[in-house]
């Protein structure tokens, strides 16, 4: 039983067949019947090369990333004695991010959130303007599955003989077509899981104990899950991420509107369509010569000309794919291209296009970006390489010594950013009569010694004489004041009294 769909206004279209034992009485029935079935099996896609100004950017944009992307963890960047010199590194041990000059602590982790904000925003702002160039040049999942398809190219040949490959019943040829290219996948999707392991310890380090069996089994592991989730990803599912398993083209939904710069087919320009023969006038007929150029060379199977897709990526490729047809057939270039809808609307109603970036919702997004990024990197510039906390016991709360005198317990957490050792001076803002004592020092000493880049605890007694105690409990603070530069830090806490018991 036939599938069929049949939009209002248009021809019917036969989409496959119904699924066994489904009684269809007419096309909605079917319908209903397709949306029942949750699997369709991959009709694998051979995408057709094609040569043209997007192409070459793409190549360019992926050179660059797959680049960046190895050889990242391999950059060296000079922080002093005992500090790691690896420019971009996650140390989960140590629970820092290292980016270049930047070092980020746990407790800063609100820049990452703010990192991501700002990605989500310019997302949002790219996607607002252009549509998803996100999605045809830079998503990892575009990227390798380009690399991926070139490889297949080099060894099984352009479309029509990888189609013919792929009919061919089995043969030496065949057999060593494939294992090559798998085998180059398998090396392109091991160099990528070996490289995201580099990220998080000392890249040279990792890489000679990896080699020599030496590595953290952690280390195998997350080598062995990247590179088969590259291998499946990129090699077997391609498309198939993008249209089922990723939710941002349904996002994008919501992003893009009429006057969103997308990969769009000119139907002004270009219908009604048909064949051209040499020669022939273009009186009364579109530029559109239905040579299906365009659907041969999409990686993700589908026809433009069909108008905006959840699946089409907007890799551009078509457009390089047609403006080669317009080239031979002595037509202006461009039939498809970044165009919107409402200048293809206005067009077809005998008005002119125009295109402008500054659009209510593009400027918000502009000014949130620049907000939050000032913002950011006010945080950032101005962060102290100083700052304390103080934890009271609790158990018990308080302590009353034989002579009516109350005693609280603190651990004093100093972080010293620096990657000097200093000395701070502890001094305290309470009641006069409060005595402060460090463990560990000399009755009266309130120097701390703190350690380079690290985290210092230090205990503390806090002790009130009877005649203080007034209140169940006061409000204090602590304060470190580095001696040599005199950066001060303070924290706020409170001394119990057990006044009211
Ligand atoms: S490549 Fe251009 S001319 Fe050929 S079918 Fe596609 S839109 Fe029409
Ligand atoms: S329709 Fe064009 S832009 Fe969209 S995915 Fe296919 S080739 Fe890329």
């Amino acid at each position: 039983m036939e599938l069929i769909r049949q939009k209002p206004g248009e021809d019917r279209k036969v989409l496959g067949q119904a699924a066994e034992g489904v009684e269809v009485h007419d096309a909605e029935a079917v319908n209903d019947a397709s949306r029942r079935e949750l699997y369709k099996k991959r009709e694998p896609i051979h995408p057709k090369a094609v040569h043209g100004k997007f192409r070459t950017a793409k190549w360019v944009f992926m050179a660059l990333a797959l680049g960046a992307y190895y050889l990242i963890p391999f950059i060296r960047w000079d922080r002093g004695p005992g500090q790691p010199d690896q420019a971009v590194l996650v140390d989960f041990a140590d629970a820092r991010f290292y980016f270049f000059f930047i070092e980020l602590w746990p407790q800063e982790v609100y820049y990452i959130t703010g990192l991501l904000i700002l990605a989500a925003l310019l997302l949002f702002l790219v996607t607002a303007l252009f549509g998803r160039v996100w999605c045809g040049y830079a998503c990892p999942q575009t990227v390798w599955t380009d690399l991926f398809i070139a490889v297949e190219r080099l060894f099984e040949g352009d479309r029509n003989k990888r189609i013919k490959l792929d009919r061919a019943p089995w043969s030496a040829d065949k057999a060593w077509r494939k294992i090559g290219k798998h085998a180059v996948w398998l090396l392109i999707a091991g160099a990528t899981g070996g490289a995201w392991i580099l990220y998080f310890h000392d890249a040279y380090a990792v890489l000679n104990n990896f080699v020599t069996g030496q590595a953290a089994l952690t280390s195998y592991v997350f080598f062995a899950v990247l590179t088969f989730t590259t291998y499946t990803l990129a090699g077997t599912m391609r498309e198939q991420v993008c249209t089922y398993m990723c939710p941002w083209p349904r996002i994008q939904g919501a992003l893009i509107d009429e006057e969103a710069l997308q990969v769009t087919y000119k139907w002004d320009r270009g219908e009604p369509r048909g064949r051209h023969k040499k020669g022939e006038s273009w009186e009364g007929r579109g530029d559109c010569i239905d040579c299906k150029a365009c659907v041969a060379a999409c990686p993700m199977g589908i026809d433009i000309r069909e108008g905006a897709q959840l699946e089409c990526i907007n890799c551009a490729l078509c457009i390089d794919a047609c403006d080669e047809i317009m080239i031979k057939v002595d037509r202006p270039k461009g039939l498809i291209g970044y165009d919107t809808d409402k200048n293809v609307k206005a067009r077809s109603e005998g008005g002119t296009g125009s295109f402008t970036f500054l659009r209510a919702r593009t400027v918000l997004y502009a000014v949130l970006i620049a907000g939050i990024g000032a913002l950011m990197l006010y945080g950032l510039f101005s962060r102290a390489e100083l700052s304390l906390d103080a934890w009271r016991d609790r158990n018990p709360n308080y302590v009353i010594l034989s002579d009516g005198t109350v005693r609280n317990g603190y651990t004093l957490t100093v972080v010293n950013k620096a990657s000097e050792p200093r000395e701070v001076e502890l001094s305290l803002e309470s009641d006069p009569l409060m005595r402060l004592r460090v463990l560990g020092n000399q009755d009266g000493d309130l120097t701390l010694t703190l350690a380079p880049d690290a985290t210092n605890d230090f205990r503390l007694y806090l002790s009130l004489p009877p005649e203080g105690v007034d209140a169940a409990s006061e409000p204090i603070a602590f304060i470190v004041t580095d001696v040599e530069t005199g950066e001060t830090a303070r924290t706020d806490s409170v001394f119990q009294t057990g006044e009211m018991r």
